[in-house]
């Protein structure tokens, strides 16, 4: 899945999923994000939703559709009184739909597609997010036959296909890693999008975890629960150059995990 925009940790997050048609975070409204209807904010922390008022505004100058915003429910109140205080100051209310959303509760995007946030465990109230989608397979016994017999047996009523549902992409936001563990859909997703601030040294875990935020060794510990579709890392520390990522991560990862990763940093994505 194509992501476009830029994650910087403490300077600006804002990564565009066209293919979704959502935003993941809204630090900074690029031009790619205001085509975007729907974001998910994965908390409050400026540099992941300072820029909400400035994409609903764009939104409504463009006469597109109002910008949907899914925030935790903690903090619904003071993102409608964010809106409102830059309605004022901007002198015209801005149209916008804020969605608090609770861990676990389903928001519908489109025809058999749903988001759903889970649990993170950040500094300030935060969550991250997964899309799913209902996918319809023929049932195992029924794989053989010829259409023409199948056909004749979704006539006469039979249930001839099973549902079952595929998380697409999660987004964890800023959290500590105990969210892979706590989160068992992440193991699973086709694209997983997560934080992974500090990369070596240069922070100890320790003071990672205090500033509630991942450090590679944690992940690299944890490889059997990574998923083995596409695995994004993403909000890197503004201490590292984009050559520095690049470097640190291709050093540390274990050839196993090295078909999965790519990066995603200042300039959008890019491979470690
Ligand atoms: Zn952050
Ligand atoms: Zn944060």
């Amino acid at each position: 899945m194509k992501l476009e925009g830029v994650s910087v940790a403490g300077i600006e997050t804002c990564i565009e999923v066209p293919a979704l048609r959502l935003v993941l975070d809204m630090g900074r409204c690029t031009r790619g994000a205001v085509q975007q209807p729907v974001v998910l904010v994965s908390h409050g922390h400026l540099d992941h939703m300072g820029a909400i008022a400035q994409h609903a505004a764009r939104r409504s100058m463009l006469h597109m559709s109002e910008g949907t915003y899914l925030v935790p429910a903690a903090v619904a109140r003071d993102v409608e009184e964010l809106f409102n205080a830059a309605g004022r100051l901007d002198g015209q209310a801005i149209p916008r739909r804020v969605v608090p959303l609770s861990p676990g509760e389903p928001f519908p995007l489109s025809k058999g597609r749903w988001v759903r946030a889970f649990e993170t465990y950040h500094r300030v109230p935060s969550q991250g997010y997964t899309v799913w989608e209902r996918r319809h397979r023929l049932r195992a016994e029924f794989r053989e036959l010829p259409g023409a017999r199948l056909a004749e047996l979704r006539n006469s009523g039979v249930a001839i296909e099973e549902a079952r549902d595929v998380a697409l992409l999660s987004f964890t936001g800023d959290t500590r890693i105990e969210v892979l563990e706590r989160t068992p859909e992440l193991q699973q997703t086709e694209t997983l999008v997560m934080e992974t601030t500090f990369l070596d040294q240069l922070v100890t875990v320790e003071s990672a975890r205090g500033m509630g935020h991942i450090h590679l060794s944690e992940v690299l510990e944890r490889a059997p629960l990574l998923p083995r579709g596409h695995l994004v890392f993403s909000h890197f520390s503004a201490r590292y150059s984009a050559e520095d990522v690049q470097r640190i991560v291709r050093e540390r990862l274990p050839d196993e995990l090295r078909p999965f990763v790519k990066l995603f940093g200042a300039g959008g994505e890019f491979t470690a």
